[in-house]
């Protein structure tokens, strides 16, 4: 053994150990690189690629493959030779090959969970069936198997065409490369696999939000109920309204409709708030809960227009009830935040006519009257407004 000089010619060192000092700061350097790819979130295939790049520049291997398991086999999902490394390749295999666990000195790695190490593959009784398939001439072998808490990943295999080229130092750096590539490549998996738990969930709750909102606008369409004044609203008063309005006329009985809207309320908005309105909306609501009476159908059909349907009612008794509810609505002392307000109602009124004996037409329906009722209330509208008509007034 020819000692050496160290740079300061004070200390002999000899030349072979020199060597494999050298040789393990190489090796650990590689380890140290591999580790650094953990920090850099790489996606799974360019993780592969650098933790193969990483091994095959500091393991001084001529050809190096890393198989994946899936199901019973091993995967080659990686793969560097010496000319795909210099042309600076990527290691990932398109035309991935796979064996049988039970298959060779791969399958032997893989179902005995230890390294193996073949110093001279020619006169090796180990069964290398798998190269001599493939006709690669290879002259040393280093299997080891990838190893998360003693769950098999995979295997990495290390091959030169030189017998006796891998010395032990090589040997027990391998095991320590392999570690640090499981628990990576351990890693990577469970973060893809917390991503799908993340997307199926995601995906999961998407759908469910899509159905609450279709629920929603179907329980909106079936809703019956104004949610501001809990009135009923134009659907349920056009189903209801078409119903009992059809009683009164098969039975020649009195009907009046009772259009109302307030007067000027956008100023009530303007003046004292939406809040403000609001509140003067409900409290309208309840003024007229007040003068219903059974068989009456109240509800709110726009924004402050409100209808009462009234059944067996003719048109004097609209006229009074009327006259008594929007002199109610002035009378009330209407104050928001303490600032007084005064509100005030028109009333548009129409009622079925009869014949003697029959309807005066047959086909008059729920809009019909509506409509009747609005065009008495228009006049209302455009002659003062807080007053009441009726639409056979207006026809005279
Ligand atoms: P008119 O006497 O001619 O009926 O005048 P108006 O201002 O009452 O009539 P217009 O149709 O111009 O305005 C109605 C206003 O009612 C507009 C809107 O701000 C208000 N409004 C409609 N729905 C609501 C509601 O739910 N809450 C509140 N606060 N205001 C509403
Ligand atoms: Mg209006
Ligand atoms: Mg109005």
């Amino acid at each position: 053994m020819e000692p050496i000089k160290d740079i300061m010619g004070k200390v002999e060192i000899p030349a072979v150990v020199n060597a494999q000092f050298m040789q393990l700061l190489n090796s650990l350097s590689g380890l140290r690189i591999i580790s650094n790819l953990g920090n850099k979130q790489l996606n799974r295939d360019r993780l592969i690629d650098a933790m193969m790049h990483a091994v095959f520049e500091h393991l001084e291997a001529e050809e190096l493959s890393l198989y994946l398991l899936e199901e019973d086999s091993l995967k080659c999902v990686a793969n560097l030779d010496w000319s795909d490394f210099t042309k600076n390749n990527s290691s990932i295999n398109n035309k991935t090959h796979s064996c049988l666990m039970s298959d060779g000195v791969l399958g032997k790695t893989a179902t005995n969970k230890e390294i193996i190490h073949i110093p001279n593959c020619k006169t090796s009784d180990e069964n290398l069936i798998h190269y001599k398939a493939n006709e690669k001439e290879i002259g040393s072998l280093i299997c080891a198997p990838l190893l998360v808490n003693d769950s098999l990943l995979g295997v990495i295999e290390l091959i030169h065409p030189e017998p006796n080229h891998f010395d032990s130092w090589q040997e027990h750096s391998v095991i320590i490369y392999a570690d640090l590539m499981s628990m990576l490549l351990n890693n990577d998996k469970l973060m893809h696999n917390m991503k799908n738990i993340v997307d199926v969930r995601t995906e999961e709750l998407r759908n469910a939000l899509e159905e609450s909102e279709k629920l929603k606008a179907r329980y909106e369409e079936m809703s019956v109920i104004d949610p501001l004044t809990k009135l009923f609203n134009r659907r349920y008063f056009y189903t209801e309204v078409t119903a009992s309005m059809a009683r009164a006329k098969r039975y020649a009985q009195p009907f009046s409709l009772m259009l109302m809207d307030l007067d000027h309320f956008k100023m009530v908005n303007d003046s004292h708030g939406h809040e403000c309105g609001d509140s003067v909306l409900k409290t309208i609501a309840e003024i007229l809960t007040q003068f219903t009476r059974e068989g009456d159908t109240l509800a709110r059909i726009g924004g402050e227009e409100f209808v009462l349907a009234l059944p067996e009612t003719n048109p004097v008794g609209a006229q009074k009830l009327a006259k008594r509810i929007i002199s109610t609505i002035q009378e009330t002392d209407w104050d928001c935040r303490g600032t007084k307000m005064d509100i005030t109602m028109s009333i548009g009124l129409s009622s079925l006519r009869h014949h003697e004996n029959d309807l005066l037409d047959d086909d008059f329906q729920v809009s019909d009257i509506l409509r009747e009722a609005d065009r008495a209330l228009y006049f209302v509208k455009g002659h003062g407004r807080n007053n009441i008509k009726s639409y056979s007034e207006i026809q005279e």
